[in-house]
């Protein structure tokens, strides 16, 4: 019994209570987070092994915390996601990646494509095609620069909807790829049906390379999947030669990882261009 009368003491203890109100002053901060400018983007390119030039630029957000300094998305992303301030956080980004990829077509940097991250609310919530266009529209771009990046987890929700989405998202010349493919458990007929441009190969099957034989399999089988089926291919979270040999062997020949950089502020971008930097 003392175990127990221990147990429903816990619940009311201070490092609980601390835990709540670090939450809950971490919502009001992130409220007005927007408005303070506190976020910003990161980008990492994503690279053709055979030809050694970036295709595209990952936006990554990050938060500069007044206190806390940058944190990283998994501390804030779960908690925008709840409380519903994505909506406007996620049309933040939309609208920022558009406004500094338009600044390096400016540049000359071309050929390079934009790629930005959607969370499933925002397919859920409100008309994304608009705002995706609206963005473009303010910055003078053409919707074929844009990829966006959904999960699988957005299939599980209203099917048909989704696909008139992305069909309406195709129609502008927009590109659409499936993050984290393989991680998530959804079926695999969907992708028959879903007009996507490209499959992005989680970074927990690429991470194994070559250690587990059977990350070697399940990548192995997503490449010549997405092959049969005429689907572009990334491959994500790529940190050594040996993971970028066997991908480049089994014909998959973009990748994006730390192996050639990791994402980087603007200025460190600017740097990359101006370099040529070649990979
Ligand atoms: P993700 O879209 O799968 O992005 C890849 C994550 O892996 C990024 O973490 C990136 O920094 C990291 N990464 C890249 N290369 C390597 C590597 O070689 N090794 C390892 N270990 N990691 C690598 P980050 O920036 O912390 O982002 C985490 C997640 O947060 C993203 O995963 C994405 O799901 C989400 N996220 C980021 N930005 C946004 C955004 O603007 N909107 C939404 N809705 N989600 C975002
Ligand atoms: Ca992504
Ligand atoms: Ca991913
Ligand atoms: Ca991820």
């Amino acid at each position: 019994r003392a175990k127990e009368g221990q147990k429903s003491y816990q619940v009311y203890s201070p490092a609980v209570h601390t835990q709540f109100f670090k939450r809950l002053q971490l919502e009001q901060t992130l409220y007005k987070a927007l408005e303070k400018r506190e976020f910003v983007l990161h980008y990492q390119p994503q690279v053709n092994i055979n030809t050694g030039k970036i295709t595209s630029m990952e936006a990554l957000i990050r938060w500069n915390h007044p206190e806390q300094g940058l944190l990283y998305p998994n501390k804030f992303i779960p908690l925008a996601e709840e409380t519903g301030l994505i909506i406007p956080i996620g049309g933040w980004v939309i609208d920022e990646a558009c406004r500094q990829y338009k600044l390096w077509q400016q540049k000359g940097y071309s050929d390079i494509k934009i790629s930005v991250n959607l969370s499933p609310n925002q397919f859920r919530n409100q008309d994304i095609v608009t705002v995706v266009k609206q963005a473009l529209d303010r910055h003078n771009l053409n919707g074929h620069w844009l990829e966006l990046e959904i999960t699988e987890s957005i299939i599980m929700q209203n099917v048909d909807n989704i696909i008139s989405i992305l069909h309406e998202l195709k129609r502008n010349g927009i590109k659409v790829s499936i993050d984290d493919f393989g991680a998530g458990y959804s079926s695999l007929s969907y992708l028959k049906r879903l007009p996507v441009d490209r499959l992005k190969i989680d970074q927990s099957f690429v991470v194994d390379i070559p250690v587990d034989p059977n990350a070697e399999v399940i990548t192995t089988a997503i490449i010549s999947l997405a092959h049969n089926l005429g689907i572009g291919l990334v491959a994500e979270g790529v940190e050594t030669d040996a993971q970028a040999s066997f991908l480049k062997n089994r014909g998959c020949e973009i990748m994006q990882g730390y192996l050639f950089s990791r994402p980087l502020p603007v200025s460190g971008c600017d740097k990359l261009f101006n370099g040529g930097k070649s990979f």
